[in-house]
């Protein structure tokens, strides 16, 4: 299957930033917990912090640029037993499809936010927690976006259970 760059907008360089976006956002997810362990000095912190916030902005962007387009890196890694592994991602479906409900997003963003003023060394126990959940969370939405047409939730709310069988024949697009 040939890919031009129309098909998903932007160079090669940022075809792959974008596949790989999940991947630097668990990164920086990483380097905020040793950060907030090992803080930088005074004179740096501000500056770490901004190059930071400004990586993460870039990588949402790239993230979300790739998952509107086609992806050529997506569909070579696509595997051969696609149905049997999205029959064992069903919870990992259900976590991104959670994630898009609002009556469940705004309080776990609400947690992201006020964990950050949780005192003591419970509070920093915590607040790591909490972030390891949205490497968990941008997992989830890696294999959500990789097995899309074996998702049950994507084709009938979930009711009607897709996974498990291979969705091609009925001539499903792959994104
Ligand atoms: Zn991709
Ligand atoms: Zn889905």
């Amino acid at each position: 299957m040939q890919f031009s760059a129309a098909d998903y907008g932007g160079s090669r360089a940022l075809r792959l930033w974008g596949h790989l976006a999940a991947d630097l956002l668990c990164g920086v997810i990483v380097t905020m917990i040793a950060l907030r362990f090992y803080p930088p000095p005074p004179t740096t912190a501000l500056t770490v912090s901004a190059a930071l916030v400004a990586f993460v902005l870039m990588c949402w962007v790239a993230m979300r640029r790739h998952d509107r387009g086609l992806c050529e890196h997506c569909v070579a890694a696509l595997p051969l037993d696609a149905a049997e592994r999205a029959a064992r991602c069903r919870f990992r479906f259900r976590v991104v499809h959670a994630g898009s409900e609002a009556r469940l997003a705004v309080p776990y963003l609400a947690t992201l936010v006020l964990v950050n003023f949780a005192p003591g060394e419970w509070g920093r126990l915590l607040w790591v927690v909490v972030q390891l959940t949205l490497i968990y969370a941008l997992r989830c939405a890696v294999a959500h976006r990789r097995l899309q047409p074996w998702c049950p939730w994507c084709s009938g709310g979930g009711d009607k259970d897709r996974a498990g069988t291979d969705p091609l024949p009925d001539h499903r697009q792959l994104v």
